[in-house]
């Protein structure tokens, strides 16, 4: 990505651009489920008021033997179409709720969870079923929906909806603002969050832009709603102190850390909290996050 200000490490697949490397690429998948190849990371999303760590969102990584880090921008659309995204869920949201199990009580976890798992009348078993076995109080669980959940029948949606809000389960409306965005959609679906989408943060801090006066009408919109807000992709101080100007009640972004292990995690937290966490003491070595 020639963005400039992130790095991006991700392989690129130039593949994906026949059906012949889309479909090498989903043989690689199955692969790559059979062997480990897969981990998840945690990014840090902090309090807007105190700055501390109140959560982290779970992201998939996938490393794959002689192309390196695949972003899951490329290979989750993959996963969708062939089926292999149900597996992924469910090992992210087994993993997530482990390591969750693990954090202060206080500290929540993220999980994106995609349309098509949505669209499945077991996810809310799954769900309890992970929070069971990680023995993770439901309300430390945070599903991140997009608005293409909507596309999709609405009862069953409502049910669904309902379902996942009857486990105590909190929900948040990812990327919000880029989709086929309907004020409708806020009537009726218990959300507790809206997540501003990082195309409105991005260069929201820079003079003459519509950005801040965007994220400004869905934070006014989301708090009389009684939902919080997270801005998301927050990369600078500017952004940082716009955002809490404009209301955001959660920050999440490079600003505050990247994607991290599992275990870099566990340290953010300890040395959030005041714990012991000696200065310059790297846990680069720690092993990944199975799943
Ligand atoms: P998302 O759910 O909106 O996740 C936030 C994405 O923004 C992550 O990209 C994160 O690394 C990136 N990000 C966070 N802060 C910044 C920042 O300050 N600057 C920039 N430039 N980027 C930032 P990532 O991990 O590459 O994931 C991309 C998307 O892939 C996610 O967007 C989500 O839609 C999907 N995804 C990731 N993990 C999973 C998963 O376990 N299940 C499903 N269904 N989708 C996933
Ligand atoms: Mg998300
Ligand atoms: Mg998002
Ligand atoms: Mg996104």
């Amino acid at each position: 990505k020639a963005d400039g200000r992130g790095v991006h490490r991700f392989y690129r697949p130039e593949m994906l651009a026949d059906a012949q490397g889309r479909k090498r690429l989903e043989d690689d998948l199955r692969i790559a489920l059979q062997h480990d190849q897969m981990h998840v990371c945690y990014q840090p999303v902090v309090s807007a008021e105190t700055a501390r760590i109140v959560g982290f969102e779970a992201l998939v990584r996938w490393e794959h033997p002689k192309r390196g880090p695949v972003s899951p921008a490329d290979f989750i659309p993959i996963a969708e179409e062939c089926g292999l995204i149900e597996a992924i869920g469910e090992r992210v949201l087994r993993a997530a709720t482990r390591d969750a199990a693990g954090w202060p009580e206080d500290v929540r976890v993220a999980v994106n969870v995609s349309p098509i798992q949505f669209a499945n009348p077991a996810l809310p078993v799954l769900v309890a079923n992970a929070l069971a076995s990680a023995g993770l109080a439901p309300s430390r669980l945070e599903l991140e929906i997009t608005e293409s959940v909507f596309l999709t029948d609405s009862a069953q949606s409502d049910r669904m909806f309902a379902a996942l809000k009857g486990l105590g389960v909190r929900l948040a409306l990812d990327d919000f603002g880029t989709g086929y965005s309907s004020l409708g959609y806020l009537r009726s679906a218990p959300f507790d969050k809206i997540k501003v989408d990082q195309s409105f943060v991005r260069g929201a801090a820079m003079p003459g832009g519509r950005n801040a006066a965007i994220i400004q009408a869905i934070v006014t919109l989301a708090t009389a709603l009684g939902m919080e807000t997270t801005a998301e992709g927050v990369e600078i101080q500017d952004e940082i102190e716009l955002v809490r100007r404009l209301g955001c009640s959660h920050i999440q972004g490079y600003v505050y850390g990247r994607p991290m292990l599992g275990a870099q995690a566990a340290e953010a937290l300890a040395a959030n909290q005041g714990r012991a966490s000696p200065v310059g003491h790297k846990v680069s070595r720690a092993p990944r996050s199975r799943m």
